[in-house]
């Protein structure tokens, strides 16, 4: 990989070389992050040439990739998500300009697809053919279709409450599924005996730096997608960090290779029920763990895994720090489906929430520019999207009683 230089320790800056296997620092067990040499991405490839690429899919960017040229491109189609600039909910919120990066449409319906499709190349190159994770159930059912994709078997640890549409996936993809009767936090647990015993590709985001790496092209994209004039603002929903430690990583290498001039502030938009990132950055503080009381499931994680490169995302961008109520994400998945026409999960709708509330606070100013990330499709959590949205008028069927139920309805023809 000549663009990569290294794999560096956040907490001590001890360096290792980028091996597909590399996982935590040796030293002190923090979380490595890949390191690029950006005058060799820059002698590679520039704005306008990326943006002529045919490639509709996250692999448009290999230059920014810890990649080797050898490596097979899988087969599914994830990330160039759509990008909508929505004029009526920007007028609706009061904001100068909004737009909605839709990452549902990923094939298995999230952006976690960026993170597990690096998973499978990189997985491939470490010569595994298993790879395992545990999950709160996207990273699961997006490591599950991509292995699958890619012929490789999967073992996945989720807890008991993830919804069954996610689990739906993972049987239908042929994982070998483990329900964990506990905790998220006992889910993983789990999982990293199970993976140190047996040797598996291990797909768990805060231990396998590429992963971040996958999850950074939703910038690379935000950033093409606006012909490379940043927004002020890009909010992001949070559960271990990993997501947003990747968005703004590839909103740095971005930067650092000359593709933008401006770098935009993150909102880190967590649930009121389970803020432990948020709460360290309100308390100036260091995190510690917190209750997982929240109905958006992906991001009910009390012992976030990757808190070192969230925070960090947090503080080094200037960002903000934006906890809603549960009816406030419900609130907000009505708002994407009736004013946008995107069908977001609760915490697919969770960073749009957030945005709502910063502006009705104050905390974003009316001229501000912000990108809002959907992260996951609503079609994964059927239950808590009839709870946004309602049941429909069910009726005999009869035009009087047609008309009767228009007229209680409120609904004048
Ligand atoms: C995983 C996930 C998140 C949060 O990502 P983290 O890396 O856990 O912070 C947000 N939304 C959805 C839909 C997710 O699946
Ligand atoms: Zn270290």
């Amino acid at each position: 990989m000549k663009n990569v230089v290294s794999a560096v320790c956040v907490k001590c800056g001890a360096e290792y070389e980028a091996t597909p296997n590399v996982t935590t620092c040796k030293k002190c067990g923090g979380i490595l992050d890949i390191k690029y040499d950006y005058n060799y991405i820059k002698s590679q490839v520039s704005p306008s040439v990326m943006s002529d690429r045919r490639d509709n899919s996250m692999w448009r960017y290999k230059e920014f990739l810890p990649v080797e040229g050898t490596s097979k491109v899988p087969k599914l189609r994830v990330g160039w998500s759509p990008f909508y600039e929505e004029k009526r909910l920007a007028e609706q919120l009061g904001i100068a300009k909004l737009y909605v990066k839709d990452d549902g449409i990923n094939p298995t319906g999230s952006l976690k697809d960026r993170a597990s499709a690096m998973a499978v190349v990189k997985a491939e190159e470490a010569g595994r053919t298993t790879i395992a994770c545990s999950s709160t159930g996207n990273a699961a059912s997006s490591l599950a279709g991509n292995a699958a994709a890619a012929g490789y078997e999967t073992f996945i640890f989720v807890p008991e409450r993830a919804p069954k549409g996610k689990v739906a996936q993972l049987m239908m993809f042929g994982a070998h599924v483990i329900s964990v009767k506990g905790s998220y936090e006992d889910t993983f647990r789990l999982s990293a005996e199970a993976i140190d015993r047996w040797g598996w590709y291990n797909r768990n985001a805060a231990i396998n730096p590429y992963l971040m790496e996958g999850k950074k092209t939703v910038s690379l994209e935000i950033a093409e997608q606006l012909n490379w004039k940043m927004t002020d603002y890009v909010a992001i929903s949070v559960g271990d960090g990993c997501t947003i430690g990747g968005v703004w990583k590839g909103f740095k290498d971005l930067y650092a290779a000359g593709f933008i001039d401006k770098l935009p502030k993150i909102i880190s938009v967590q649930a009121e029920g389970c803020h432990p990132l948020n709460r360290a950055i309100e308390e100036g503080k260091d995190w510690y763990p917190m209750e997982e009381n929240t109905l958006a499931d992906s991001i009910a994680v009390g012992v976030p895994r990757n808190p070192d490169k969230a925070l960090n995302a947090i503080r080094e961008s200037k960002g903000l720090v934006i906890n809603v109520s549960d009816e406030e994400i419900l609130a907000a998945m009505r708002l994407l489906g009736r004013t946008c026409g995107v069908f977001a999960e609760p915490a697919g709708a969770t960073g749009t929430a957030g945005v709502k509330k910063g502006i009705e606070k104050g905390m974003i100013p009316k001229d501000a520019t912000i990108v809002s990330v959907v992260t996951g499709s609503g079609l994964k959590d059927v239950n808590n999207a009839i709870k946004a949205a309602g049941e429909p008028m069910a009726i005999e069927p009869d035009m009087d009683i047609l008309l009767e139920a228009f007229k209680k309805g409120g609904i004048l023809l």
